[in-house]
Parts: C-alpha cells; sequence; structure tokens
C-alpha cells in the first residue's frame, strides 16, 4: 500500500491497483460503506472492496491530512500491529504540506444520535472535534473505560495513534469465519482478553488502551464525513456500524449540518494541525 499526496479538494481515495482501472477508485466516504460487524468496509459501483481501512483514516485524519490517494494491491489494509502507529509514523517521517486552499469542515448544528440495543452513538454542536467514548465488557481485564479527547493539536498522535485493537478470545472463531486477522499469529496484530487475563505478550500499551482504540476507531470512521467535523462525538458501546449509521442520520437531515470555511484560526485546532514528529509514542 502507498499513500500519494493528492490535489487540494481531492479527498481521500483508494485505488485498487490488482483491479482494472475502470473497476479501481473507491471514495472513503460514508455513503460507500458496506455494513460489516467488525471493521469499516467501502465498496464501489463495481462491486469493489476495500476493508479495514478504520486506522489508516484515522491516521490520516488524526495527521490532518484531507487529500490522498491511497494505492493497493488487494482487498484489506495491512493490519500491522492493529494500532495506526505504523500509518502515522511513515505520514510524519514523510512529511505534508499545506495546500494553498482553506480547509472546508463539516459544522454540527443540532444534536444527532442514533441507537442500537445499548450501543448509543451522538453528534452535538462544539467548536472543535471531540471524541467522548464509554466501553462497558464483562471480561475484568476490560470492565468499564470512559475516556475523553478534544482532538486539537496532536492529542491523536500523542494518545491514541499506538492503541491496538482488541478482542476476546471469544471473539478469535468470529473473526477468522470473516476472514479477518488471519495472517500470522492474532497475537502480533491484537491485544488478546480473556476473563481478567491479557493474553498478549508484553500486556498492554496503557491500561484504558481498548478505550483509546474506540476513540481511534471513532476518529477512523468520522473521517469518511469526507471533511473534518467541528462538533462532539459521544460513543457508548458504539462500533463501526453504529458510527457509520450516524453520518448516514447526519447527512439525511441538511438542518444538521453545514460546510464552513476554516479561518485559520479554526484550522490551527483541527486534528493534526501542526503535529509533528517529537509528538510520536515510543512504541512497545
Ligand atoms: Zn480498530
Amino acid at each position: 500500500m502507498t499513500i500519494h499526496p493528492a490535489s487540494a479538494d481531492y479527498g481521500i481515495w483508494f485505488k485498487r491497483t490488482d483491479k482494472l482501472l475502470g473497476d479501481a477508485m473507491i471514495p472513503a466516504r460514508w455513503d460507500m460503506v458496506e455494513q460489516t460487524a467488525l471493521c469499516t468496509r467501502i465498496v464501489n459501483t463495481s462491486g469493489v472492496t476495500v476493508s479495514t481501512i478504520e486506522h489508516l483514516m484515522a491516521a490520516l485524519s488524526g495527521c490532518g491530512v484531507h487529500n490522498a490517494l491511497i494505492e493497493i494491491d488487494g482487498p484489506e489494509v495491512p493490519i500491522l500491529d492493529g494500532s495506526a502507529a505504523a500509518f502515522v509514523h511513515a505520514i510524519l517521517k514523510t512529511g505534508m504540506i499545506q495546500q494553498g486552499v482553506p480547509v472546508r469542515a463539516i459544522e454540527i448544528l443540532k444534536p444527532v444520535s442514533v441507537t442500537r440495543g445499548d450501543a448509543h452513538a451522538k453528534l452535538t454542536p462544539a467548536d472543535e472535534l471531540r471524541i467522548d467514548f464509554h466501553i462497558d465488557f464483562v471480561d475484568e481485564a476490560i470492565g468499564q473505560q470512559t475516556k475523553g479527547l478534544n482532538m486539537a493539536n496532536g492529542s491523536f498522535v500523542r494518545e491514541l495513534c499506538d492503541s491496538r485493537t482488541f478482542c476476546r478470545k471469544s471473539d478469535v472463531d468470529a473473526m477468522r469465519a470473516n476472514g479477518l486477522a488471519l495472517g500470522g499469529d492474532l497475537a502480533e496484530n491484537a491485544v488478546v482478553f480473556d476473563g481478567d487475563r491479557v493474553l498478549s505478550p508484553g500486556g498492554l500499551r496503557h491500561s484504558d488502551e481498548p478505550v483509546r482504540h474506540k476513540m481511534l476507531d471513532a476518529l477512523g470512521d468520522l473521517a469518511l464525513a469526507g471533511a473534518p467535523i467541528l462538533g462532539r462525538y459521544c460513543g457508548d458501546r458504539a462500533g463501526h456500524s453504529l458510527t457509520n449509521e450516524l453520518l448516514r442520520t447526519l447527512f439525511a437531515d441538511p438542518t444538521a449540518w453545514r460546510f464552513v470555511e476554516c479561518s485559520p484560526a479554526m484550522a490551527a485546532r483541527l486534528p493534526g494541525a501542526g503535529v509533528h514528529m517529537a509528538e510520536f509514542p515510543a512504541v512497545a
């Protein structure tokens, strides 16, 4: 997979280099998302898909990359260590350029929410993107975790980008049945919990790594809005499909949002604004 520069207002597009050119292009957008339980997958009108885009999308959003062409020679973004750290490292190491066009953002004008069972996701008006998340698992090693962060000024890189995806031992069979995380040892690309135990060698990178990863996922899924969001996201036990449903609900109501051209002061508070390599965490 290669991330290429793109012109201002291009957005984020994937190109499957193993497909005919007419079938290869897939925009990274909320309305291209195919419903899946365990990851975020986009599909174009030719039926060509790319799966597990959420950690890469979080890395792009969290570094402030709004325009890029991602060439990939297969149907799944590399899972790597299950976090966004390697993507963030590569982006920061390569560097970014400021494009000579003001950033267009999506301002949330009124509360929008979706509920499915005991899962809930909500967007409310705010001057900056803030993500709040709560999870509640029966496994004692996860339990209840709550965290909230303003995504401005590189907080994603400092606080979230190295938090790995996680699963419960009982979920592993379901992932295998869905054809995910089959490459190599699962413990190398996810934290595996079993009741009160962390099965992964080396343990956790943060005591609340699971809720941090859920925030990372939320940022990646919100990046499919197609522009940075000025608003507060609250997720309670939410997952990829519920966050996508939240975006669909938002965009179905033209009175709930509007595009705004960011002033330099607003742009300076967007996720990734001013972020640099010194903020990259020491990854175990
Ligand atoms: Zn994830």
